[in-house]
């Protein structure tokens, strides 16, 4: 590698990692109820209270939250993002 190659890189690679962690960024962005058609029901014998994205509240009736959709999340809702628990 010579001098000049060398200065590119200096310069192209910390831009590529700014680039990697805004992509990140965005890819663990909530998204609205209405991207992923969440409803208060569950779909089926799939709920929120048994996907592993949902955060639960205080107690296993109570409302809680999602890691992907925003706002507050029924456990006993579903949406597109269902992903059971392991
Ligand atoms: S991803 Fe969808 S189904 Fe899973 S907890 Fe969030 S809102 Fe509920």
């Amino acid at each position: 590698m010579n001098r000049k190659d060398a200065l590119r890189n200096l310069v192209v690679l910390p831009a590529l990692a700014g680039l990697v962690a805004a992509t990140t960024t965005i890819a663990q962005a909530k998204g609205p109820k209405s991207q992923f058609k969440y409803q208060d029901k569950p779909n089926g014998n799939q709920q929120c209270s048994e996907c592993s994205l949902f955060v639960p509240g205080t107690s296993a009736s109570a409302a809680g939250t999602c890691k992907v959709v925003e706002g507050e999340i029924s456990p006993s809702g579903w949406c597109t993002a269902y992903s059971p628990k392991a």
